[in-house]
């Protein structure tokens, strides 16, 4: 396939910058799958500096190596040049869907269901999220801005954020009309795509008069955070994530636990809420201020493990290489359990845990649990008598 990518100055610059040193062995999720170098940054910067120069044409076998790349940044933070590979594999992506030559097509079955139903799944939202959103105000300044992972699939996580926020009388809606933030259209390349489904929820916003938008997915929480404000710089709205908002409230004993947590647990960073968004204090003082027992991953932080879920579809095989991993690292903690802040990390991790991890658990319904909001954690039967 022709296809010989042009790139501006400074990502000429960025991907001048690899001097093959191989560092990012150590990181790349991926190459630590295929144990092959072509899967890691080291050699997706050279195919792409090969396709520039126009050395090797455009196969399969390429096209593969450019969207299994997870984004997850794994590798800048090891980086002695300081690569930005993420920054290069997207704009790899953008002129590859710009020749027509990408994304795959189930990546494109995704960004069909957003232009049709609005969401990524192309699904109905369930009664019971509908029923508490019916009762929600029609206006506020604060929206919920909900996401499509939670949305359509883990209700039940939104549910308990609503009953957060009311239990600490802040007064709040949801946008009932919201569509996908479409950050992972922008991941795939589809920028045209992603540019009009941020100005369609921008309109939304401008419309309610937001002025404060809390997040419960960290892919979402980085678009309103770091591309609304390029978009339409006169729309000032703060942004938080849901675990910001949560050990604000908690720290101040706005919110108070009453219920121990009779269980050990791990936390797992997202990528797009550590690496991406640097927030990695709060979800941990969250788990200590609600006295729950918890044990640090060896790898954590800027080193954690990515699961994989950005590449699930269509590499579920290799996502579950990349899981199975992190899980590895969890049964030699001996936890009870694993929490996380991220929708897509929780469905990752909860639809590929191995039988002995008694359960994963979403950290807004931990903390709805430890302060006696919420009765019940499914997946906690047994754990808590
Ligand atoms: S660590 Fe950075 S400079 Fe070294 S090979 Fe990887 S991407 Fe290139
Ligand atoms: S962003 Fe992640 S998957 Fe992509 S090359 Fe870097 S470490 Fe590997």
């Amino acid at each position: 396939m022709n296809f010989r990518p042009t790139f501006s100055k400074e990502i000429n610059y960025e991907l001048n910058k690899c001097f093959r040193c191989s560092f990012c062995r150590s990181q790349c999720p991926i190459y630590q799958s295929k144990l092959n170098e072509t899967w890691n940054a080291r050699g997706r910067m050279l195919m792409v500096q090969l396709l520039r120069n126009g050395t090797i044409t455009l196969d399969d076998n390429v096209l593969h190596r450019i969207y299994t790349c997870a984004l997850c940044k794994s590798c800048e933070e090891i980086c002695p040049g300081l690569v930005k590979v993420t920054d290069i594999i997207r704009e790899t992506r953008r002129q590859l869907a710009e020749a027509k030559l990408g994304p795959l097509p189930e990546h494109m079955q995704m960004s069909e269901n957003i232009s049709k139903t609005g969401n990524v799944l192309s699904k109905q939202r369930p009664p019971e999220l509908q029923e508490a959103i019916d009762n929600l105000p029609q206006r506020s300044h604060t929206i919920i801005f909900m996401g499509c992972v939670a949305q359509y699939v883990y209700p039940k996580q939104l549910i308990t954020l609503f009953k957060i926020m009311r239990e600490v009388g802040l007064e709040f809606t949801v946008l009932r009309d919201e569509t996908c933030c479409g950050n992972f259209l922008n991941e795939l390349g589809l920028r045209e795509e992603f540019l009009k489904a941020l100005a369609e929820n921008a309109e939304r916003l401008r419309r309610l008069r937001v002025e404060k938008i809390i997040t419960l997915c960290p892919m979402c929480y980085n678009t309103f955070k770091h591309d609304l404000p390029e978009l339409a710089p006169e729309l000032k709205v703060a942004v938080q994530h849901s675990t910001q908002f949560l050990e604000e409230v908690l720290r101040n004993q706005i919110l108070k636990p009453t219920r121990p947590l009779k269980m050990k647990l791990t936390y797992k960073d997202p990528c797009h809420l550590g690496r991406y968004a640097k927030i990695y204090d709060e979800p941990r003082n969250i788990l200590e201020l609600i006295g729950a027992e918890t044990v640090e991953p060896e790898r954590s932080r800027e080193f954690s493990r990515c699961c994989g879920g950005t590449i699930r579809i269509p590499y579920s095989d290799l996502r579950n290489s990349l899981s199975n991993r992190f899980f590895e690292d969890v049964l030699k903690m001996k936890v009870d359990g694993v929490v996380t802040a991220c929708p897509s990390c929780f469905h990752n991790l909860y639809s590929t845990a191995p039988y002995d991890i008694r359960g994963v658990f979403d950290i807004v319904e931990i903390v709805g649990y430890a302060t006696g909001i919420i009765d019940r954690l499914e997946e906690l039967t047994g754990l808590l008598e």
